[in-house]
């Protein structure tokens, strides 16, 4: 049999033999099947039938619309049965270092959803720019949203640095995101990463230290003092009014990347090490994480975090890891504990890497569940992250995600025996071209499983990118500082 053109594939198949009449009547049950997120799809000559719970039913008229591409008009009598591998199906969107406004937002959730992405992991707030209205500190948004002229490489740099989300369009785009069966999980970045946010209340960074917006990409030293009382109620305001808005059971509070150079001469953070008794500032980083987790718990959230918060004593198993970079052992460990992750290693799923890094068949390939877990049941899913510092428009997100994401998507939604990466490329053409009449343009198929002479030319444009002379520079003053780092905390990562 013909395989169907359909992405992510589902689990089981059977062509029945005849056609389904056009204008046939189109039956809709909705009901809980075994699995949560489950459908079938039973296509006769004269009717459509479809059952499934709520998600389900959405899913399986994802289905039809991918197979209305395929045999426009008069569809084969068939049945599906179809469920998804992992609960979590992610896509991360990065707002903060370029703002694409509310309707760009809604056009990515038109196509994430078309691949039974259920999750939106939304970077709202980084060094380069504060996107959400907080109205107990309207400096957040009225400073740390604003960014001038920016340097990194290869992208126009002047285009979408500013702006912010107010809370109406959070509101609308919440609504439309639940239409689409998408939960959105925002993140604050908690300790690092706070540039923005600094740039607009100095008094909850280390010793009133006056910092701006940063205009570059890379990793600074700007935290949230974790000395002082004062921070943890600042931040508790900011969770508050997200938690509002956000009406999720899933909150992502950061953690990654966080250069303790101002902590460690910081009087508040010794202090409060010593008080406290603990090792050093990695164990200062969880204590405050694992305080800020506490008081999320009583909202009824559950936290996620980036793997660097498992550095410290051993962290509850409560949270959820987004595996991205090293830490292997304490990944392992946390998983030997009952802890959950998510996937997202940069060895695949990260999107803003260039094909000739990670291709589409690669990601195809890629195994879910490292070696060195053991437990797959570990896993609540995927998702692969845009971060967005040389992506300042709509059509470089296509560019980037397409057909990326759908691979990932796969790998998230289809059992491993149904899973069939050699006839990808011909399934997803039919979706391509059905998008590209719709404006909506990937990256050409030469780049799906892309040659060496083409990778070597992705992968020269991406370091002209990379290092442009102003982005060289920056690099270089942060190599410096990274190298303090390693030294004092034996981290081999950056
Ligand atoms: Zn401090």
């Amino acid at each position: 049999m013909e395989r169907l053109h359909l992405v992510p594939y589902p689990e089981k198949v059977k062509l029945t033999g005849g056609y389904c009449q056009p204008g046939a009547k189109i039956t809709t049950c909705e009901k809980e099947l075994q699995k949560k997120e489950a459908y079938v799809i039973k296509i006769t000559e004269d009717e459509i039938r479809i059952e499934g719970d709520k998600a389900g039913i959405f899913y399986a008229n994802c289905t039809l619309k991918q197979l209305r591409m395929q045999f426009k008009d008069v569809m084969p009598c068939m049945e599906i049965d179809d469920a998804p591998r992992f609960a979590y199906r992610g896509f991360m969107l990065d707002s903060s270092r370029h703002f694409l406004p509310k309707d760009d937002v809604k056009k990515i959730i038109d196509i994430i959803s078309l691949f039974k992405i259920n999750k939106l992991h939304w970077h709202l707030i980084d060094d380069q720019g504060f996107r959400v209205e907080i109205s107990a500190y309207p400096k957040l948004t009225e400073v740390g949203a604003k960014r001038g002229r920016s340097h990194f490489g290869l992208v126009d740099e002047y285009k979408n640095n500013s702006g912010y989300f107010t809370k109406e369009d959070i509101r609308e785009i919440v609504t439309y995101a639940k239409e689409h069966m998408i939960d959105i999980i925002p993140e604050i970045e908690i300790p690092g990463h706070e540039s923005a946010m600094l740039a607009a209340y100095p008094e909850i960074g280390c010793q009133n230290e006056p910092v701006s917006v940063v205009t570059t990409g890379g990793i600074f030293d700007n935290l949230i003092c974790a000395g002082k009382e004062e921070s943890f109620t600042f931040v508790t305001h900011i969770l508050d009014e997200l938690a509002e808005l956000f009406p999720y059971e899933m909150i992502h509070i950061g953690g990654d990347e966080a250069c303790k150079r101002k902590w460690r001469r910081c009087p508040d953070c010794q202090k409060k090490i010593k008080e406290l008794g603990l090792l050093d500032e990695n164990a200062l980083q969880q204590w405050f994480v694992i305080k800020v987790q506490e008081y999320l718990k009583k909202k009824g959230k559950k936290v996620i975090v980036w793997n660097d918060s498992l550095r410290g004593e051993k962290l509850p198993t409560d949270f959820v890891v987004q595996m991205w970079m090293g830490d292997k052992e304490l990944i392992t460990d946390f998983v030997k504990r009952g802890g959950k992750i998510i996937q997202s290693s940069t060895e695949s799923f990260y999107l803003d890497y260039p094909y000739a890094m990670w291709d589409v068949h690669k990601i195809l390939d890629y195994e879910i569940c490292p070696e060195y877990l053991e437990n797959e049941n570990a896993i609540i899913g995927v998702e692969c992250p845009l971060w967005t510092e040389r992506v300042s428009d709509l059509d470089r997100v296509f560019y980037l995600i397409l057909p990326r994401l759908p691979a990932m998507a796969e790998c998230g939604w289809t059992v491993k025996g149904a899973r069939n990466a050699a006839d990808f490329d011909d399934r997803y053409l039919t979706i391509d071209s059905y998008l590209k009449s719709d404006g909506i343009c990937g990256a050409p198929e030469t780049y799906w499983n892309i040659s060496e002479e083409l990778a070597e030319k992705d992968m020269e444009e991406h370091r002209r990118a990379m290092y442009t002379p102003e982005n060289t520079a920056e690099f270089e003053k942060q190599e410096k500082m990274m190298e303090e780092e390693r030294a004092i905390y034996g981290d081999e990562r950056y």
